[in-house]
Formats: structure tokens, C-alpha cells, sequence
């Protein structure tokens, strides 16, 4: 028998036409896929009609799946010989226990192929028209996360102010129940002038966004009532953004 072997895939931000062709390769060679709640349904089409699908999110408003069970499944499905799928959504490794599933799956004797899928950051800058980097306003762009495992572990977010100040543009994932708060650590170190994006659902038809300034952040995250997945983007890289199809305010307009 071949080695076991689980495949992590990236799923991208939910347009299956962001999927790569090794994505494709690997969802229609799979004989069990075990599936992110992020995960668009338009993805899953390019499974098997036999194939078994365990959708381990919090669809259906049940609870999610616990990781540690997710992990086990994984492993004891590949031991047994199945063609094992993960798919995550947008890219495997960023955000999202890519690591740890790997290392799980590693410790339990079974191989780990990696399928980078495009990251919801990049996806929902793009859909704006904005670059991540430009010679002119950003030199850098920094992932972070606004939910951190324990407040210990939480962003210092007037020290990634700082560094943004440099000309770093900052790209937050699960920034927005804690948008009040990120919002005022990035005050500290930058103007209230900074332009901000935030993009829920980037890629997909229900795509939603807006375009304001870092000390409207939070109010305008509650008068267009934009809740998660949602990416929060904040730097000059936003001066570029499509401008007049957003009805961005005319402060920004630059
Ligand atoms: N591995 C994923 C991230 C998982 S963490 C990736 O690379 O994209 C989950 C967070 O990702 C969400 O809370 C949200 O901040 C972001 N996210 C995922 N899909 C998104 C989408 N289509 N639009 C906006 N944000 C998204």
C-alpha cells in the first residue's frame, strides 16, 4: 500500500474560478473530503459523485466540529486508505489550523501535501481595485489576526501602527468583532485620515464593502451593518481603490 496521505487544500476566498488546477486535481481525486464552513458550495462540484463529504464547520447553526476530532478523522481515514482531502478555506497556511492539522497528521505517521489556495486578504484587495504594495505608499503588507487564542496572544495594535506608519499595509482577518478595540490601539500610530476598507464575502456574489477612514472605522462597520467573514484593510495602498464605484467620501478621493 502507498504511503498514507492527507491533502491540504486551499479552496480560495469562494469563486471557484480562484481555485488552482491542483486544487482542482485533488478535490476529484479524493474518496473522503472534509470540508470548512468558509468553503463556497460552488468548489464542491468538482468532487466524485462517490465521494464522502464531512462538512466540519458550523453549518446549519450546529456547533462546530471539534479540531481534535477533525484531526483524528484525517489521520484514521488515510491509515485506512482513503484519498483524504482537507479543504480550507482560501489558502491552507494562513490563518485557519493548517499548522497544526500537519503536525498532527505528521506525528501520526501520515504524509501532508500542501495546495496553496489564494488567502481572502489578497482576494478582497484586489476586488477593490487597490494593490497590496505600491512604490509610492507601501513597501509591505503584514497578515494579522484580530481574534487571538488568549488575551496574552492578542495583537499590540499602536506597535503595528507604527510599523503600518512606515508604509506596511495591514491586512486583518477576523477583525471584526473586535473592531471598536483594534480601532483605537491604531489610533496610537496612525491618523484618524488613514484610509480603511472593510470586505465581507470577497469574491462572491454576495461580496459587501466599504471604504472609510480609520477613525470612522467601527461606526461604519455598524451603519452598513457588515458582520464576518470579513476582511479589514488599512493603508495609503487604498488611495488607488476603485474610488467612484465605492462611493468612497470625498476625503478620500485623493
Ligand atoms: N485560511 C483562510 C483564513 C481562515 S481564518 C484564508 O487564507 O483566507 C477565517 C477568516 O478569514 C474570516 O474570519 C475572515 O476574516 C477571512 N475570510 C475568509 N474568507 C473570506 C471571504 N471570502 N471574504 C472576506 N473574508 C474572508
Amino acid at each position: 500500500m502507498n504511503k498514507p496521505v492527507v491533502h491540504l487544500v486551499g479552496a480560495g476566498p469562494g469563486d471557484p474560478e480562484l481555485l488552482t488546477l491542483k486544487a482542482i486535481r485533488a478535490i476529484r481525486a479524493a474518496t473522503v473530503l472534509l470540508v470548512d464552513d468558509l468553503v463556497g458550495d460552488g468548489v464542491l462540484r468538482y468532487a466524485r459523485k462517490s465521494a464522502r463529504i464531512v462538512h466540519v464547520g458550523k453549518r446549519g447553526g450546529c456547533a462546530s466540529t471539534p479540531q481534535a476530532f477533525i484531526e483524528k478523522l484525517m489521520a484514521a481515514e488515510a491509515l485506512k486508505g482513503e484519498r483524504v482531502v482537507r479543504l480550507k478555506g482560501g489558502d491552507p497556511f494562513v490563518f485557519g489550523r493548517g499548522g497544526e492539522e500537519a503536525q498532527h497528521l505528521r506525528a501520526c505517521g501520515v504524509d501532508v501535501q500542501v495546495v496553496n489556495g489564494i488567502t481572502a486578504g489578497l482576494a478582497a484587495v484586489t476586488s477593490l481595485g487597490a494593490p497590496l504594495t505600491h512604490r509610492d505608499h507601501a513597501h509591505g503588507v503584514m497578515f494579522v489576526t484580530g481574534h487571538a487564542r488568549s488575551q496574552d496572544a492578542a495583537m499590540h495594535w499602536p506597535t503595528l501602527a507604527a510599523t503600518a506608519a512606515q508604509g506596511v499595509t495591514l491586512v486583518i482577518y477576523m477583525g471584526v468583532a473586535t473592531v471598536e478595540s483594534l480601532q483605537r490601539g491604531l489610533l496610537e500610530g496612525l491618523p484618524a485620515s488613514t484610509p480603511v476598507a472593510v470586505v465581507q464575502h470577497a469574491s462572491l456574489p454576495s461580496q459587501r464593502q466599504l471604504l472609510s477612514t480609520l477613525g470612522d472605522l467601527a461606526a461604519a462597520v455598524r451603519r452598513e451593518g457588515l458582520g464576518s467573514p470579513a476582511i479589514i484593510v488599512v493603508g495609503d495602498v487604498l488611495h488607488a481603490a476603485n474610488a467612484i464605484d465605492l462611493g468612497v467620501p470625498a476625503s478620500l478621493a485623493a
